[in-house]
């Protein structure tokens, strides 16, 4: 089974120099958007889409205003829909899409890829199928799920995952998935555990941004972190930041041999993956 490591958009955010650790207090930081391709014995699955192709040729106007918000250089290369195809496969290979959440740099590839089966946790749909505040009406657009995705809504049914609650497994032959919640970025906010021939990738999403903060033996938080934090209060979901931190931690420190950990958004575990040196293997 092979696995790409794609950035799926190169992000350029105010304050990433506290959220993800690069750049300066000056300089927007350089992020990336983290998003894996597995190929399994059921085609391809995606975990998350990254922006999609139409955010970027036709965007709505609160579309161009995330993109502009992300500073992201609307770059239609960088979709995974033209990353799968750069790879010699079609979009319709993607049978299978793997969300942390709905957020638009998450979830908006989803058109490109319509008949694909859409894996979602069951709180994160009820987010964005029955929006209960401003927030969750602003940032889950229906554009991305306009096109009747084939959805597969996955529930707690008491499995858990080295500690952690997870939803039942999903059997994709040689290898296997479930959602592990992690809440607080949005209500049904997910990691997504792959299970590997020789152990597991935990793809965290956006439960954290910064790899120091999962660092086992030396937790650190970004530079700056605190000179921002009342502006990561005022928008929200940011608040949360942290809050997994210490559980991941803890996750590495015990099973550290056996999982690798990544978020979405910092380059250097991107980096790391892509050197062959995954940073949460040993
Ligand atoms: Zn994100």
């Amino acid at each position: 089974m092979r696995l790409h490591h794609l950035n799926c958009g190169t992000i350029r955010v105010f304050g990433g120099v506290a959220m993800i650790g690069t750049g300066s207090l000056r300089t927007r930081a350089p992020g990336v958007i983290h998003c894996v391709l597995a190929e399994t014995d059921d085609g391809l699955l995606l975990i998350d889409t990254g922006p999609g192709a139409r955010d970027y040729a036709a965007p709505t106007p609160l579309n161009r205003w995330f993109i502009a918000l992300a500073g992201l250089p609307r770059d239609s290369e960088e979709t995974a829909v033209a990353q799968v195809r750069r790879l010699g496969y079609a979009p319709e290979d993607v049978r299978h899409i793997a969300l942390t959440h709905f957020h638009f740099d998450h979830a908006g590839g989803l058109p490109d890829f319509p008949g694909a089966k859409v894996h979602i946790f069951d709180e994160e749909y009820a987010g964005v199928m029955r929006p209960r505040d401003i927030y969750e009406r602003f940032v889950y657009r229906p554009e991305h799920w306009a096109h009747r995705p084939d959805w597969a809504v996955h529930a707690l049914a008491g499995d858990r995952w080295f500690g952690f609650d997870c939803t039942p497994l999903v059997d994709l032959g040689a290898t296997a998935f479930t959602l592990v919640p992690l809440p607080g970025h949005t209500r049904g906010h997910c990691g997504v555990a792959l299970r590997l021939p020789g152990g597991w990738l935990f793809h965290c999403g956006d439960a954290y941004t910064f790899h120091g903060d999962v660092d086992p033996d030396r937790p650190f938080r970004p530079p700056y972190y605190r000179l921002f934090r009342p502006y990561f209060a005022m928008i929200g979901p940011f608040r949360k930041i942290g809050e997994h931190a210490p559980r991941l931690r803890a996750l590495r420190r015990a099973h550290g041999d056996a999982i690798q950990l990544t978020n979405a958004h910092d380059p250097h575990e991107l980096e790391k993956f892509r050197a062959g040196e995954p940073p949460g293997a040993g």
